[in-house]
């Protein structure tokens, strides 16, 4: 069975690009830099202008 996608759309504040971001990929795609019992933050970065942003995610969104 494949793992399940947990795709967040996420919006480049720099050059506004928008792309997703498949969070069963966190640390290839995305690096997580909290982990709290409600929610967690992963580092992602533009594809387009290499910029990073943090995205907010529920915590049992990363298994
Ligand atoms: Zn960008």
């Amino acid at each position: 069975m494949k793992p399940e996608q947990r795709l967040v759309d996420v919006q480049c504040s720099e050059c506004g690009r928008v792309w997703q971001v498949d969070l069963a990929q966190v640390g290839r795609d995305a690096q997580l830099i909290y982990r709290g019992e409600e929610s967690a933050k992963v580092r992602v970065e533009c594809p387009v202008c290499h910029k990073y942003r943090i995205v907010e995610v529920p915590q049992r969104w990363l298994s």
